[in-house]
């Protein structure tokens, strides 16, 4: 049985999962900050899990944001979570006394999402684009993350696409200044109890929403498209925090559909066959860290 770990900028979640996939015990708390809060937060939940599935573990996977070299087991410039440098595969191997593989929880997510929709095998490309606080997307090809010398592929919020917006990383206009939850939020913020939903409160009448909802759909299909001439993916699946709000496909599809009108090009591309959203509820970061290689 193995552990699987999805430490995330808010939570940290942990599953037991069996050889066949099945997930015998979860726990999930607030993750911790800083390197040594983020581990022992990470291994306290995990020996939780372990004495909740009544199997004993063999083996480790963990994930989390930041540059994660799934090598060296090292993450750097997690900054969500307080995180310059943490050697998060040997922390975690010392708390728990067992083999841990490590990797990027946007690129583990890929590899989840393609055991979701059966692209786990050889022979196919899918991309995982995740809409959360920010926006990236990874790479399965032939059951394997892409990467890149420097584990850059993927990165696609920070192109630059003429937002005019100056994006936390230092450039103007990048992609994830207009399809990501810090690009809604720019524009539209819910109300005290409200559901962070801008294409629910859009659908409600809220202009400020409404251009929210329009900004990120229209985001959403320039991601797609760049997906689509730079990976050649078979199938494009949307996740995220930002992928929950409600009529997200539709919102996009439509958004593709005012593209494709003026451009035959983008007709051609038939982006509006080649993605879904996954289900809210499916832990794909979690499911990804249990197919992570051992190091
Ligand atoms: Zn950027």
């Amino acid at each position: 049985m193995r552990r699987d770990i999805d430490i995330g900028g808010t939570k940290t979640a942990v599953a037991a999962v069996a050889p066949n996939g099945a997930v015998l015990a979860q726990r999930s708390a607030p993750s911790g900050r800083g390197p040594a809060e983020v581990t022992q937060e990470a291994a306290r939940l995990a020996r939780e899990t372990v004495a909740a599935a009544g199997v004993p573990a063999d083996a480790v996977g963990a994930c989390m944001p930041g540059m994660v070299d799934p090598h060296s087991g090292v993450v750097r410039h997690a900054v969500n979570l307080d995180v310059d440098e943490l050697d998060l595969a040997a922390g975690l191997a010392w708390e728990l006394h067992l083999p841990v593989s490590v990797d990027n929880d946007v690129k583990a997510a890929a590899l989840g999402a393609a055991l979701h929709v059966g692209n786990g095998g050889t022979g196919g490309t899918l991309a995982y684009l995740n809409l959360g606080t920010g926006l990236a997307a990874a790479v399965v090809r032939d059951a394997r993350v892409l990467r890149g010398p420097d584990g850059a592929v993927g990165e696609i919020g920070h192109l630059p696409v003429g937002s005019g917006i100056r994006c936390q990383c230092g450039q103007l206009g990048c992609l994830e200044t207009l399809a990501s939850g810090s690009a809604v939020a720019r524009v539209w913020r819910p109300a005290p109890g409200q559901r962070a939903d801008p294409l629910a409160a859009a659908a409600a009448g809220d202009a400020d929403a409404s251009r929210a909802a329009d900004m990120l759909a229209d985001g959403v299909a320039q991601a797609l498209q760049l997906l689509a001439i730079s990976v050649g993916p078979d199938r494009v699946v949307l996740g995220g925090g930002v992928a929950k709000a409600q009529g997200l496909a539709e919102a996009v599809r439509a958004a593709i559909a005012r593209r494709a009108a003026s451009s035959d090009f983008v007709a051609s591309l038939r982006l509006d066959t080649r993605f879904e959203v996954l289900p809210a509820e499916l832990p794909v970061a979690s499911l990804g860290a249990s197919l992570l290689p051992t190091r």
